[in-house]
């Protein structure tokens, strides 16, 4: 078992490595003309994943080791846990939330949607009840992962009297100051406007002993090493960091240097980086990819389609012309502002439109409950962008499909 395993991961790098380079899109003028795109195609791998007997792709059952009430949480806190349905720990909370109650800082490296939030939600909250002194610093790459964290630490702090700010772009400063000056224990923003605010003397970083850097591998992706390296040079020197992300680059290695003090690392692996995802190819056959597609998404089971595209025009291109032929559908990327963003995220959420349809950049870490389809229209640039992309399917040991056009 243990061998074909191996195997199977094998002839998943290779794949990777063969059609990297590869370059499906063919320039037909516009933004794309003037530079090559990289892009990864991921039909050699699908063709090895399907090729595999079955049972190799399938995780082995994973059994806790520790139930929540293990943990001896604050009373509230553990009632939260089960209001949330939350009935055993995940892979990473099961290994990471009791290093951390022990006070370790902790590198947690896990796939997209494996629970990593409430693995260092859980313990900090923990901290915080008992030691009302302590400040929560949590850093995120984009303003909708910020917003879903501060979503889910409102659930788990509910009936205590935690406070938090959300401290995001795209918004006025002004209330999140009002807050700031309330000094709430939880602090949960993007780098830039978290800088942003400590240039008006609105925030104090010194102040916060308990730091998390999250999905800092797309922290580095989307250019904000500068704003992080800044924040970290201004933590105090004692405190406890967490640092989370799916993948390990030499970039994320060099920030987990600076930032971490004999940390403890978890890392889970998993057989296939998408157990749950069923990943398949799209080949248009010589008819309009926008009739393939809308083919699709009238086919029996398509209940909630997220769609990629590459670029902010190209997704609102596709967004109005699926609207035309009626329809519901919704957008995000970076020409929307963050109000549209944030209402197309709910619309989708709440089973208003089933279509949404993204950049990479816009869908960072999102999760979004129940995704039956991902959809790749165009294809991502890389290997990461491509896991990515499938693992907003699938999640929390639900079955999904990812269909990828090529050509
Ligand atoms: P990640 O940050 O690793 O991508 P998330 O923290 O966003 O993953 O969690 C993915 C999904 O799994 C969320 O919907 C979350 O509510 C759910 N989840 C997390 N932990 C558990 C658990 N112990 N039991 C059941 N569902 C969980
Ligand atoms: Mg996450």
């Amino acid at each position: 078992m243990y061998n074909k395993n191996r195997n199977h991961k094998d002839s998943f790098r290779g794949g990777n490595r063969n059609f990297r380079n590869n370059n499906h899109f063919r320039s037909r003028g516009g933004a794309r003309a003037r530079f090559r795109a990289k892009n990864f195609d991921p039909t050699n791998m699908i063709n090895n994943l399907n090729s595999m007997p079955q049972e190799e792709v399938v995780v082995k059952e994973f059994i806790a080791k520790n139930k929540f009430s293990d943990f001896k949480l604050d009373r509230r806190l553990e009632t939260n846990i089960i209001n949330k349905n939350y009935i055993n720990p995940t892979p990473i909370q099961d290994a990471a939330i009791p290093e951390l109650l022990r006070g370790h800082d902790l590198v947690g490296i896990a796939k997209t949607g494996s629970g990593k939030t409430a693995a260092f939600l859980i313990p900090l909250i923990n901290k915080v009840l008992r030691n009302p002194d302590q400040k929560v610093l949590i850093l995120a790459p984009t303003r909708e992962l910020a917003v879903q964290i501060r979503d889910e630490l409102r659930e788990f702090t509910y009936n205590t009297n935690l406070q938090s700010v959300l401290c995001i772009g795209g918004v006025s400063m002004h209330g999140q100051i009002k807050i700031l000056r309330r000094n709430p224990q939880f602090v949960i923003g993007t780098p830039g406007r978290l800088k942003d605010l400590e240039d008006q003397h609105q925030i104090n970083f010194n102040n916060y002993r308990n730091i998390v850097l999250d999905e800092v591998d797309h922290m580095l992706d989307m250019g904000f090493i500068q704003d992080v390296d800044y924040i970290i040079n201004k933590l105090p020197y004692a405190r406890q960091s967490l640092f989370f992300s799916a993948t390990i680059t030499d970039g994320v290695e060099r920030v987990m240097k600076k930032f971490l003090k004999n940390p403890v690392t978890i890392k889970i692996e998993s057989n296939a980086p998408t157990a749950n995802v069923s990943q398949q190819i799209v080949k248009t056959n010589g008819k309009s990819k926008i009739e393939v597609l809308h083919e699709l998404l009238i086919s029996p089971g398509f209940e909630k389609v997220l769609i990629f595209g590459r670029t902010k025009f190209g997704v609102e291109k596709l967004s109005r012309e699926l609207i035309d032929r009626g329809f519901k559908a919704a957008s995000i990327h970076g020409n929307k502002s963050q109000n549209q963003r944030q209402r197309a995220l709910s619309e989708f959420k709440d089973g208003y439109v089933k279509i949404l349809l993204a950049t990479d950049v816009a869908s960072r870490g999102l999760d979004i409950p129940d995704v039956t389809h991902v959809i790749n229209y165009e294809l991502p640039e890389s290997y990461e962008d491509y896991i990515h992309r499938i693992g907003r399917t699938g999640r929390a040991d639900k079955k999904g499909t990812a269909l990828t056009f090529v050509n």
